[in-house]
C-alpha cells in the first residue's frame, strides 16, 4: 500500500484567523494498515481562550448578518465544491484503514449530509434572521395580549468533539447545522484520525466562501478549552461513554448551563421475528445486514449491530449462516484488489477490542473467528491493525451482562436467544438505550409489539423486510433527515433530524406582548396588528408589498343553484350539499350547506386581482379550517391580508403567505386559512 504522506505531515491547527502548529515536533499518528508514521500532532502552547473570543466576536457577527438561507447557500457552494475534490480525501482514508466502500460513508455521506441540510433549510425555513415557531396564542380574551415563540441563533461558539471513525461525516452533520443556525464552529476531531479532518478544513477554509471566524480546527489535544466555555456558546461531543461523562462535568459546562449534547458508543440490537426462520427473505436479510455492520468499517461504527437477538429455535441455523459469511470476508490493506474489511483505526484499538472480547466472554463462547489471529489477502498481520470478525454466542441471555454493556468497538457481534416478543424486547432494552436498532419481520403484529417495546430506549427503529429489500438504507445508517441520537448508555442527545437539528443552536424564546409589538419583532403579521389597504396588494412585487397590506372584498352570496351546480360540475353530491332531511340529522347541520371547497374557490373569486401582475402563482394553502357551515343564502366576505414575505435568496421572486378570512353577513369566521404564491420581487419584471 503506497501511504500518501511521503513524509509524516506536521497537522496544524486553524484558530484566531491563522494556521498554528503547537511547539514542539508533535507526537505520531500511525497509518492503521501499514503501522507508518503519517502525521504528527500536537496542539502545545495553542491559545484556545483567544480562539473561542474569535469566534464570538468575529464568527458569528459575519455569519449572523447573513439569512438563513444565505447561510444555506454557502454549505451548497461549499459541499459542491468539496464533492469535485473528493478523490484526495478517498486517497487520504486509506490511512484510516478503512476502504474505499467505507470511506463512502464519510466522505460522499459527510458532503450529502451538508447538501441535504442545506436544501431542507432552503425549504422548510424562512429566509430570515429569526424563526417564528407554532401557532400565535391568544393570552387575552380581547386579543390585546398574544404570544409567539422565536428561535434566534445562540452567540456564542459551537465547539463539536467528535470520534475517530467518521473524520469528515462527524464534521459536517455537525458544522452543516450549527453555521445554518449561524453560530461558529470550532471542531475538535478524534487525534487518531485528524489528518483526514485537516484537509478537509483547509479546502473548506481555501474556497474563500466562509466568513472569517465560522470554522476554526483543533487538531490534537483539546487542553483547556472546555474550561473557557460560557452561556452563549454549544458542545457536542461524540466518542466513548466514558469520556463524555467526564466531559459534561467540566465545572465551566456545569456552571454555565453550557448547552451539552452526548452522542456516546451503544450496544445496538438486531431482532430477528419468529416469523422470519430461514427460508424466508427476512431471514436471509438480517443475516446479510448483521455480517455487514460487523464488517464495514471493521466495525468501528456508532449504530453498528453489537447484539442479534433471534428466536431459540432458529438461534443455531442463525450462527451457521453468518458463520459461513463471515468466513468469506477478505481482509487487508484498505486499498488492496478485493478487500472487503480493512483495518481498525490502531493497533492499540485492536487489542482494546480483542480485551473486551474477553471480558464478554465471562458469559459468552465465541462460535467463529478466532480474535487473535487472522488470515489476510494483502498487508501485514504484524504491521496494521487487522483482526478477523468475532461472533460470540450467549449462554444465558438474560444474565450476559458483559454482551449488553460492554461495547468491543470492533467486528463483534454476540448471538442471544429469546423465546418470546417480550422477552426479545426486554433483552433490547438491556443496551440501556441505543442510536438504533433493526427488527426483521414480515408480520404486522410483531412489529407493532416489538417496535412498541423497543421505542423508548432508542433514536431510531429499522424494520426489514422483503418490501424495502431493495430501497432500504440499513441499520448503520444514520440520515440528515431522522434523529441519530437515543436516551441513557447513547448519550441522551439528538443530532441532525432535519430542521430540529438547526435548533439545536438557536435559543428559544416567548415573546408576549400586543399584536402590534409582536408583529414588528417577528416581521409577520398577527391577527389584530395594523393593517393598510392602499390599492389590491396583488398589484405589488415585493418591492413593494409590506406585511400588513390588506384587501377587504366585496360580498357574495351563496344560492342553492350555486351548490348544485357545484356538485354536478365537481361529482361532489355528498348528501350534506343535496338531501335536506339527512343533512338535517345531521350533528352539525341545520340543512343543507355549501362545500368547503366551493367556500374557498368563491373566496379565491372575490379576492383575486385577475390582471397579469407581480403575483406569478398559487401553489396551495396551510391550515384550511371551515368553521361555520354556511347556508343557501348566506353572503361572504373575504379579508386577505400580507402575513409573510420570503424572498429566494437564489432568485427573483419569493413566497408570500397571506391570512384568509372568509366571514359570514353575522360577521362569523366560516373559513380560515394562509393562501400560499409566490411574487415577483419587481414588477414588470427585468428581462
Ligand atoms: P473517545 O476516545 O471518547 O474520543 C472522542 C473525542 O473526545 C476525541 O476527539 C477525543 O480527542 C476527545 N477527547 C478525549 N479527551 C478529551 C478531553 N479531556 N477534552 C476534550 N476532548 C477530549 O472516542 P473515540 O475512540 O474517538 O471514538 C470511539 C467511540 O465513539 C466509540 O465508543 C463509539 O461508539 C463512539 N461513537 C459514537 C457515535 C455516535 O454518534 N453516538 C459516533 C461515532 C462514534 P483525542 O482523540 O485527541 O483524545
Amino acid at each position: 500500500m503506497k501511504d500518501t504522506a511521503v513524509k509524516p505531515r506536521r497537522l496544524q491547527s486553524y484558530l484566531d484567523g491563522a494556521w498554528r502548529a503547537g511547539t514542539g515536533e508533535g507526537r505520531p499518528v500511525y497509518n492503521a494498515a501499514t503501522g507508518q508514521i503519517h502525521a504528527l500532532i500536537g496542539t502545545e502552547g495553542l491559545d484556545f481562550k483567544a480562539a473561542l473570543e474569535w469566534g464570538r466576536r468575529v464568527g458569528g457577527p459575519a455569519l449572523r448578518k447573513h439569512t438563513i438561507h444565505e447561510r444555506a447557500l454557502m454549505l451548497k457552494a461549499i459541499g459542491l465544491k468539496l464533492m469535485e475534490m473528493k478523490e484526495e480525501f478517498y486517497l487520504e482514508n486509506f490511512a484510516t484503514g478503512a476502504t474505499r466502500k467505507d470511506g463512502w460513508i464519510d466522505i460522499d455521506g459527510g458532503i450529502g449530509t451538508m447538501l441535504t441540510f442545506s436544501s431542507k433549510a432552503r425549504l422548510e425555513l424562512p429566509n430570515a434572521k429569526l424563526i417564528t415557531e407554532g401557532a400565535v396564542e391568544r393570552l387575552s380574551r380581547d386579543g390585546s395580549f398574544v404570544a409567539q415563540h422565536v428561535l434566534s441563533p445562540m452567540e456564542g461558539v459551537a465547539v463539536h468533539i467528535n470520534a475517530f471513525n467518521f473524520p469528515i461525516w462527524g464534521m459536517l452533520e455537525k458544522i452543516a447545522p450549527s453555521l445554518i443556525a449561524g453560530m461558529p464552529c470550532i471542531v475538535k476531531p478524534a487525534s487518531q484520525t485528524a489528518y483526514l479532518t485537516e484537509l478537509v478544513v483547509r479546502r473548506m477554509l481555501e474556497t474563500g466562501l466562509l466568513p472569517e471566524g465560522a470554522l476554526q480546527l483543533v487538531t490534537g489535544s483539546a487542553g483547556d478549552l472546555l474550561d473557557h466555555v460560557s452561556e452563549q456558546d454549544v458542545v457536542t461531543f461524540t466518542g466513548s461513554a466514558g469520556t463524555g461523562r467526564m466531559l459534561k462535568a467540566t465545572p465551566a459546562i456545569v456552571q454555565n448551563s453550557v448547552r451539552f449534547t452526548m452522542e456516546a458508543d451503544s450496544l445496538n440490537a438486531a431482532v430477528l421475528g419468529a416469523d422470519a426462520g430461514p427460508g424466508t427473505p427476512e431471514f436471509d436479510l438480517f443475516v446479510k445486514e448483521v455480517a455487514r455492520e460487523m464488517t464495514v468499517k471493521a466495525g468501528q461504527k456508532c449504530t453498528a449491530i453489537r447484539r442479534a437477538i433471534v428466536p431459540s429455535r432458529f438461534e443455531e441455523a442463525v450462527i451457521e449462516a453468518l458463520s459461513a459469511r463471515l468466513a468469506k470476508t477478505s481482509i487487508g490493506l484498505p486499498d488492496g484488489e478485493g478487500v472487503q474489511m480493512g483495518a481498525l483505526v490502531s493497533r492499540k484499538d485492536r487489542d482494546g477490542v480483542r480485551e473486551k472480547i474477553r471480558e464478554i466472554a465471562a458469559d459468552c463462547e465465541i462460535v467463529s473467528g478466532d480474535p487473535e489471529n487472522v488470515t489476510l489477502v494483502c498487508g501485514d498481520a504484524g504491521q496494521g491493525a487487522f483482526m478477523a470478525p468475532v461472533l460470540m454466542r450467549a449462554r444465558d441471555p438474560m444474565s450476559a451482562d458483559a454482551a449488553h454493556g460492554i461495547e468491543a468497538f470492533g467486528p463483534v457481534a454476540t448471538v442471544m436467544g429469546y423465546h418470546d416478543a417480550e422477552e426479545a424486547v426486554a433483552l433490547a432494552r438491556k443496551g440501556r438505550g441505543s442510536l438504533v436498532s433493526s427488527l426483521f419481520t414480515n408480520d404486522r403484529d410483531i412489529a407493532r409489539e416489538i417496535v412498541m417495546g423497543l421505542a423508548p430506549y432508542h433514536g431510531r427503529v429499522l424494520i426489514g423486510n422483503r418490501g424495502s429489500a431493495k430501497t432500504s438504507t440499513g441499520h448503520g445508517s444514520p440520515l440528515a433527515p431522522l434523529v441519530h441520537g437515543g436516551p441513557g448508555r447513547a448519550g441522551g442527545g439528538e443530532e441532525m433530524g432535519g430542521i430540529r437539528g438547526v435548533k439545536h443552536f438557536m435559543q428559544r424564546t416567548a415573546v408576549q406582548g400586543t399584536p402590534e409589538m409582536l408583529s414588528a419583532v417577528t416581521g409577520q403579521w398577527v391577527e389584530g396588528a395594523p393593517a393598510q389597504s392602499d390599492g389590491h396588494p396583488f398589484r405589488k412585487s415585493l418591492a413593494e408589498l409590506r406585511i400588513g397590506d390588506q384587501v377587504i372584498t366585496k360580498s357574495r352570496e351563496v344560492t342553492q343553484e350555486d351548490v348544485e351546480h357545484f356538485a354536478r360540475f365537481t361529482g361532489d353530491t355528498f348528501y350534506a350539499h343535496m338531501d335536506s332531511d339527512a343533512a338535517k340529522a345531521n350533528p352539525f347541520f341545520e340543512d343543507r350547506v355549501a362545500h368547503g371547497y366551493l367556500i374557498a374557490s368563491f373566496a379565491a373569486g372575490l379576492f383575486v386581482d385577475p390582471a397579469p401582475g407581480p403575483v406569478l402563482a398559487n401553489y396551495g394553502v396551510d391550515n384550511l379550517r371551515f368553521l361555520t357551515p354556511v347556508y343557501f343564502g348566506d353572503s361572504l366576505q373575504v379579508r386577505l391580508t400580507c402575513k409573510a414575505i420570503n424572498p429566494r435568496a437564489n432568485g427573483d421572486y419569493g413566497e408570500v403567505r397571506w391570512d384568509c378570512r372568509v366571514s359570514n353577513q353575522k360577521d362569523e369566521v366560516v373559513a380560515q386559512y394562509d393562501v400560499l404564491t409566490m411574487v415577483a420581487k419587481t414588477w414588470p419584471q427585468v428581462a
